[in-house]
């Protein structure tokens, strides 16, 4: 193995399996970066990603700054993953999607906001227990604005008791469970 000194092993990422350097017939690929190349594994017998990196059981500067980054990432990753796994769940409820339709199908939502209007990614607030409290903040291309949603989930159905649209650019608020509702400030 040619490119290696005596000192450097190959360890399988996947395994943990590591040998010598200058034992293990490796292939280096290019691009990918000097510290990985593509390889058999003994243990796996399968091709696997394997790390080029020096023997012993101290850790490179290089692997301690990648594990810090690691422990330091972990707790957002996690975070993250619950952020993203709740908003699916919610996103996935018939109280988001009626909400949605609403909103979508909505003449005054659809003028002040450009159609298509669509969600972003989070949501904000709970659906627990068949009951829906929940911010969906919404855009299209002519605006932005921010939608409350209340709801009861009764025999599997879910009926908002409260949808209000506020656009970003002026704080004004609609009612879109009262189709004919006039802006606030207008009230009849
Ligand atoms: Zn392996």
């Amino acid at each position: 193995m040619k490119g290696y000194a005596p000192g450097w092993q190959i360890r399988c990422v996947k395994c943990g399996f590591t040998v010598d350097a200058s034992q293990g017939g490796v292939i280096r690929i290019g691009g990918i970066g000097k510290d990985y190349t593509l390889g058999k594994c003994e243990r796996c017998g399968k091709w696997r990603m394997l790390a080029i990196e020096r023997s012993g059981s101290e850790a490179s500067p290089m692997e301690r700054r990648k594990l810090i980054a690691i422990l330091v990432l972990f707790p957002w990753l996690l975070t993250a993953g619950i952020v993203v796994i709740v908003t699916g769940a919610m996103k996935a409820s018939g109280a988001y999607q009626l909400a949605m339709e609403r909103i979508q199908n909505n003449p005054q939502a659809i003028e002040r906001l450009g159609q298509p209007i669509q969600s972003r990614m989070f949501v904000g607030g709970s659906i627990r227990n068949g009951s829906a409290d929940i911010s969906i903040r919404v855009y299209g291309p002519k605006g932005a604005g921010r939608c409350r949603v209340c709801g009861e989930k009764n025999h599997e159905k879910w009926k908002l008791s409260l949808l209000t649209l506020v656009f970003e650019k002026n704080g004004e608020m609609i009612d879109l469970l009262n189709e004919s509702a006039s802006p606030s400030g207008a009230a009849p």
